[in-house]
């Protein structure tokens, strides 16, 4: 997964004709941690899982990004990821650098005890590393506003009352409104943003989304309520699809009580692959990496892709789809609403002061329509897709954060300074 993310830095590294020794300083993350953590199970026995937090870059802030627990979590997904932390916090200009971290396990066979006794271990063995200043974790994939909490208290006994340690916590333990939808409510801006360009809005577009957890449900019900076509969603149990709209709230009522989208009564049980390619205007990948590779990008139907996920499309997909005129409005912009409500979250708890919901939203929008209108300016300017052009604003932003630290203005060509 690091290649690819690497792989859409160099092209914009290209592009600013950046040298060597710029791209290495660029790229390299700045500290690895490798834990291991070990537990006693709910029986009695040993469990022995590794977590990692990668922080990538601080020159723009303290490093921000969230925790996945996932068989599939290992120091290649984290340093990507953090990667990608930092060029979406620029992206959005947030003041903030990049991390990214987990554990590598499998929540689905964990008590809910067990997995608070891993989520704490990792916080005692993490604890020097992070904090409000240094690193601020966040929910990702299996984790929510309860493992939030968790890392909350348990930070908190070694350093004290520390509520900004940690974003998207509970509303009922310094988390932020609208911080759980947040993500999902950014993906709905940019794609209003795209669409207004040439008159339309989301009553105009069909939808197929791939991920029904927290960024692709709330991406799916504020869509939805605006009058868009839900027609297909998938989960981990397999793809449903209804061609007149699928009744979201109806499925989540669903999901509430069975889990998962399987079996859902109002729309025909199809296989979760196929809700990729199936017939709908807007493609959204909420799930993981690589969703969209060589295999599939021909036989995508929509117009437009909205990567909710963290890389959903390899850079070989990318080019194909962009060469058949498919527009990919990239993950370090489509997706930055969850960090940039985390960034609020974080102000919250910094001046104990609490911001209504409404606020929440207006800043937020503000935010994610700016940058795409940044993004949208300079692909249109130079002839760029927007990844590229999103790449180029976010390095054009850290490189000169980091010139005016530390003496590299030597390093720093024409391209970075207009
Ligand atoms: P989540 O754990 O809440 O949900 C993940 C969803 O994906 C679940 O519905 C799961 O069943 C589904 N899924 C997993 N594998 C699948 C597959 N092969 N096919 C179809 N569905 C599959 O996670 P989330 O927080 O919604 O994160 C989803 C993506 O969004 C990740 O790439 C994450 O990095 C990214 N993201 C999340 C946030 C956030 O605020 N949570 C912010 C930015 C980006």
């Amino acid at each position: 997964m690091l290649a690819a993310t690497n792989e859409f830095f160099t092209r914009a590294a290209d592009f600013l004709e950046l040298s060597d020794k710029l791209r290495t300083i660029l790229q390299t993350p700045r500290r690895v941690v490798r834990v291991e953590i070990v537990t006693e199970s709910d029986s009695g026995e040993l469990q022995h899982h590794l977590g990692f937090r990668v922080q990538h870059n601080s020159m723009r802030g303290p490093m921000k990004g969230g925790l996945r627990f996932h068989p599939s979590m290992d120091e290649d997904h984290a340093s990507s990821l953090a990667s990608l932390m930092t060029w979406k916090t620029a992206v959005v200009d947030i003041p903030y650098g990049g991390a990214k971290g987990g554990i590598n396990c499998d929540p689905s066979k964990l008590s809910n005890k067990e997995l608070y006794r891993i989520t704490t271990r990792f916080v005692e063995l993490m604890k020097e590393v992070i904090g409000p200043n240094i690193d601020i974790p966040a929910p990702d994939v299996n984790t929510n506003a309860q493992v939030m909490g968790w890392i909350m208290d348990e930070y908190s006994k070694y350093y004290g009352f520390s509520p900004g340690v940690v974003t998207g916590k509970p509303v009922d333990l310094f988390g932020s409104l609208g911080r759980e939808e947040a993500t999902g409510r950014g993906v709905m801006y940019v794609l209003e943003e795209y669409l207004k360009s040439d008159g339309r809005t989301l009553a105009d577009v069909s939808v197929a989304i791939q991920g029904f957890g927290n960024v692709g449900s709330n991406a799916a019900r504020l869509i939805a309520a605006q009058g868009a076509r839900i027609v297909a969603v998938s989960d981990i149990s397999g793809g449903i699809a209804n061609d007149k709209g699928i009744d979201i709230p109806a499925l989540l009522d669903w999901i509430a009580q069975h889990k998962v989208v399987e079996g859902f009564p109002g729309a025909a049980a199809i296989a979760g692959e196929a809700v990729l390619t199936y017939k709908a205007d807007v493609l959204i990948p909420a799930a993981m990496e690589d969703a969209i590779t060589l295999d599939n990008a021909d036989a995508i139907h929509a117009e437009v892709i909205v990567e909710a996920a963290n890389g959903p499309t390899t850079p070989e997909a990318h080019d194909r789809l962009h060469g058949r005129g498919v527009t990919l409005i990239p993950d370090i912009l489509a997706n930055a609403g969850g960090v940039t409500v985390s960034y609020f979250e974080w102000s919250q708890n910094i001046q104990q002061y609490r911001w209504e919901l409404e606020r929440v939203n207006q800043e937020l929008q503000r935010i994610m329509r700016k940058a795409y209108a940044d993004v949208a300016e300079l692909a249109g300017d130079k002839g760029l897709d927007l990844r590229t052009a999103a790449f180029i604003l976010a390095i054009k932003r850290v490189a000169r954060a980091a010139s005016s630290r530390q003496s590299i203005q030597h390093l720093l060509p024409e391209s970075l300074l207009d």
